[in-house]
């Protein structure tokens, strides 16, 4: 049965990165102890098709594995480590794991043993301790049948979804950011972001299921379980969703900050506010292992080719269009709370990256502020969050089924989110739209102005990056 069981390790090279420079401030501490490393927590999540483990420690470690037959085991085995609540065994009961049983063998190795209810595929992840974050190791454990069972009822969804498409139904896609061991932006009193944003995609989910006959929602994750950013929106293209709405609520150093705002995806960031929050939410992958290797958060080349395919399919339009709907609904309808408008925004978002439909994500509020964190935590409150939201959904649909949008309504849009995010001078100017064969020179020349303030204007990195369609404000 051992034969069952593949495994595989994925070590980052900004893992090693990492444990050398720990190494190096932990200094002569590290060098002249030979104390052992302590195991500081174990948790466990439940995942449709596997279990992730991930096992705490208070410095870096470098675990071995090895399966045993007979009852199927998995087993981790790190050198000169102990737990700090000694020897214990953890009862999982679920399909694909019993227990997890931690003991200390007499050479001073720790082993933690998986004890497998049927035969599953582990892979191993050596997360360094950043930011907040301990040295960790995660062990995923894909359960086989279950595995199987998804891909089949994925067949099964693929059919339900080409028929709601034939029926005109509406599809959206619920993201509630965050999950498992990434509880997202945590509050004083232990308020979760990632239980926040949950609660939000079910109430929206049930009020449309209750409202909107022709509007389908499915949801990215419907339990508490880590899902890396990518895989997020390869759901919403697996469901083919006509829009994607990533939920999350937001943070900052700055109790003062506070209110209501929506993102659409931009390469460049519409203020620094909106930058270091797009810095924060892709630090996911990053802290909690969803990537396999680092990712290019300033690949400003990759993401002016994907906004080149967004505005060609008016899909930003679209994000543009419904970041507004929804944020006027959500501020008419929470008012009554005194919630501000913080705005139609942009930024880098990994999220909304590979969206290859309309897409935004939302941040309700702040969790970071006392006033809001309060009214977060009442059930009324986030009803009305996910009524706002409910709403917009619908009034977006009947729009855009209405009047399929035009390039003045467009320009509007962008020129809207353009005014929302700032108020510099030099907004109220001409736009134009780049033709086959034209260069930003090009351009610059034809308007009879400099190509840097062309550039500028535009917040161009690379004057290369232009296509056919591309908005372009004329300073
Ligand atoms: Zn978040």
């Amino acid at each position: 049965m051992a034969d069952n069981l593949k495994v595989t390790e994925r070590m980052k090279n900004w893992g090693y990165i990492a444990i050398f420079c720990c190494l190096l401030l932990a200094g002569a501490h590290s060098f002249a102890a030979a104390d052992p490393a302590v195991i500081t927590d174990i948790q466990y999540w439940l995942a449709p098709d596997h279990v992730q483990t991930i096992i705490f420690f208070d410095r870096a470690v470098q675990p071995s594995y090895h399966t045993r037959s007979n009852p199927d085991r998995f087993v981790l085995e790190i050198a000169n480590t102990k737990d700090l609540f000694g020897d214990r065994s953890l009862d999982v009961n679920d399909v694909t794991l019993q227990r997890i049983r931690v003991q200390r063998l007499e050479t001073g190795t720790m082993q933690v043993v998986f004890d497998l209810s049927r035969p599953a595929e582990a892979t191993v992840q050596v997360l360094p301790g950043l930011n907040d974050q301990s040295d960790r190791v995660i062990v995923n454990l894909f359960d086989q049948v279950a595995q199987e069972q998804a891909q089949e009822e994925r067949i099964e969804q693929q059919q339900a979804v080409q028929e709601l498409k034939e029926k005109q139904h509406h599809i959206v896609v619920l993201d509630p950011g965050h999950g498992g061991h990434d509880p997202g932006a945590t509050s004083a009193n232990g308020l979760k972001e990632k239980d926040l944003v949950l609660d939000f995609a079910k109430r929206i989910k049930a009020i449309l299921e209750q409202t909107a006959p022709n509007v389908k929602v499915y949801l990215t994750r419907d339990r508490d379980y880590f899902l890396p950013l990518p895989k997020r929106t390869e759901i919403a293209k697996e469901y083919e969703a006509d829009l994607f709405i990533s939920l999350h609520v937001n943070a900052n150093t700055s109790k003062k900050a506070q209110g209501f705002s929506v993102y659409t995806l931009s390469e460049k960031a519409s203020d620094d506010a909106a930058a270091l929050l797009a810095e924060q939410e892709n630090a996911s992958d990053i802290l909690f292992g969803g990537a396999e290797t680092p990712l290019p958060l300033k690949n400003d080349q990759m993401l002016t080719f994907v906004l080149a395919d967004l505005s060609m399919t008016a899909s930003l339009q679209h994000s543009l269009e419904f970041g507004r709907i929804s944020l006027n609904t959500a501020l008419a309808n929470l008012k009554k709370y005194g919630i501000a408008r913080e705005g139609l925004k942009r930024a880098n978002f990994v999220v909304l990256r590979s969206a290859e439909m309309p897409a935004v994500l939302v941040e309700a509020c702040y969790i970071s502020n006392n006033r809001e964190e309060k009214l977060l935590d009442q059930k009324d409150f986030r009803h009305n969050i996910a009524a706002s939201i409910a709403n917009s959904i619908k009034e977006y649909f009947a729009e855009i089924g209405e009047t399929r949008q035009t390039p003045q309504m467009a320009a509007v849009y962008q020129q809207e989110a353009k005014l929302d995010i700032s108020n510099e001078p030099g907004d109220q100017q001409r736009m134009h739209v780049v033709r086959n064969g034209e260069s930003l020179s090009l351009i610059a020349e034809k308007y009879h102005i400099d190509l840097a303030q062309l550039r500028q204007a535009n917040q161009l990195a690379s004057a290369d990056m232009i296509y056919v369609g591309q908005q372009l404000w004329i300073p």
